[in-house]
């Protein structure tokens, strides 16, 4: 199998996790290349349900290498529960199977203070940030004051690192913000502690990944939030603070894109986003409540009900396009059972004019006033059925003219969160 990635291909959390479980079986290793601890990966197993944040779904697979690669925002204390709270529920978890790149920055207390406060000043303005300190890192990291893994086990490092930032962080938590300033010996104490216990799995993932392919190993790069959220090709402002589809890897990994062999988008049969932005799909009416109900559509991390609507042809055209999508997976056909007919977004109108891509300014999205096409419906239970000719005609249609209209295969359909519940087509 050569090396793939899979990324959202809508707003985030559709349904990757599973999904990237799923296709862990056949690979060697899998690699999370960007984003932080905002994402929420939920994977069941049987009885047993897990919700991942940072360490790579692949964890569920024994004799899997996971990587948290160079571009991931690691907040060490979340990193560490994590894994405390893996091995406490007896999922294996050390240095051979767990890998931290030297070269990941680390969100530290004052990215999550700031993160926190700068959202209360925004207002009306809000971006809807999880308050985790993940925008706040990436933000240091391009201004080159972050401090990365590699400066956390190094004490002198750290030191004089976290002296430098603090002297900055407090001045404007204390004068901006009018908050209480963190104390350097308390932070150093903290993240020097810290570091003792993730030194074990810290290494040049990059190189460790090239070595690897050179070797055979087949490599899943896992992608977390969607390609809408990009920080390049989403809806800016409204995005998260990387890049979220196949232009994350190069930087994120230090893995060369031609060595990617396939790109396979995730994107639900429907559409849901969480925090503010532009969502020109998004159902206002008792429908959107019923779609949130129906696919439990509450936020993994944050517990936040996600705002709803239908699938958005235009977006995922967009979105599958710019990542050179082989193919795609449609996940939770199962939700739309029994909830009338299916409305899809084929187009959007303004000022008179009709088109079917996505435009780049936000203003435009805004004023958008959106063409669907009603699709017939239908009543039956999808969970239990595991071939494409036994679903319902309704269901068959939908995903085949879906399919067309993008322009992009479905490979596979997911109609329930167990690892079982996946349609293969050929
Ligand atoms: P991710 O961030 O993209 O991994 O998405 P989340 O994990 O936040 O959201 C997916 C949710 O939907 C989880 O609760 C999954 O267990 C569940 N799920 C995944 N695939 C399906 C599916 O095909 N049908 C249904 N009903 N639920 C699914």
């Amino acid at each position: 199998m050569p090396s793939l990635c899979v990324f959202g291909a809508q707003w985030g959390d559709e349904g990757k996790g599973k999904i990237i479980d799923h296709l862990a079986a056949d690979v060697t290793h899998v690699v999370r290349y960007q984003g932080g601890s905002n994402a929420g990966h939920t994977v069941v197993v049987g009885a047993e349900k897990y919700v991942l944040h940072l360490v790579p779904s692949g964890v569920l697979h024994p004799g899997k290498v996971n990587v948290i690669a160079n571009g991931v925002a690691v907040d060490p204390l979340l990193l560490l529960e994590e894994i405390d709270g893996l091995i406490a529920r007896g999922v294996a978890v050390s240095s051979a199977n767990l890998r931290l790149s030297a070269r990941a920055h680390v969100i530290l207390q004052h990215h999550r203070r700031l993160d926190a406060l700068a959202e209360r000043w925004r207002g009306e303005g809000r971006i809807g940030t999880t308050g985790r300190g993940i925008g706040p890192c990436y933000a240091d990291k391009a201004a080159r004051v972050g401090l990365r893994v590699c400066d956390l086990l190094d004490p002198a490092r750290l030191e004089s690192g976290l002296r430098v930032a603090l002297a900055e962080k407090n001045a404007l938590i204390q004068s901006v913000h009018g908050d209480t300033p963190l104390d350097l010996g308390e932070q150093l104490d903290l993240y020097g502690r810290l570091a003792e216990r993730l030194s074990s799995f810290v290494g040049d993932t990059g190189a460790e990944l090239r070595d690897a392919h050179r070797a055979g190993a087949a490599i899943l790069f896992e992608a977390a939030q969607g390609v809408m959220l990009d920080v390049d090709h989403g809806t800016y402002p409204y995005v998260t603070s990387s890049n979220t589809g196949v232009d994350g890897i190069p930087a994120g990994v230090g893995f060369p894109p031609q060595w990617i062999g396939r790109a396979v988008g995730i994107a639900k049969a429907y559409c849901t986003r969480v925090g503010e932005g532009p969502f020109p799909s998004e159902e206002h009416g008792p429908r959107g409540a019923e779609l949130r109900e129906a696919g439990n559509e509450y936020g993994a991390t944050t517990g936040r009900p996600r705002r709803c609507g239908w699938l958005d042809v235009v977006a995922l055209r967009y979105a599958l396009e710019l990542n050179g999508a082989t193919s795609w997976i449609m996940t939770n056909l199962d939700v739309l059972s029994g909830l009338g007919d299916v409305p899809v977004a084929v187009a959007y109108r303004r000022e008179g004019r009709r088109f079917e891509t996505f435009p780049a300014e936000l203003s435009s999205l805004d004023a958008v006033e959106v063409e669907y096409e009603h699709r017939p419906g239908w009543t039956e239970d999808l969970t239990g059925i595991r071939r494409f000719e036994d679903l319902p005609r309704a269901a068959r249609n939908y995903v085949e003219w879906v399919e067309a209209s993008v322009r992009v295969p479905i490979e596979t359909l997911s109609i329930g969160p167990r690892r079982d519940q996946v349609i293969h087509r050929s």
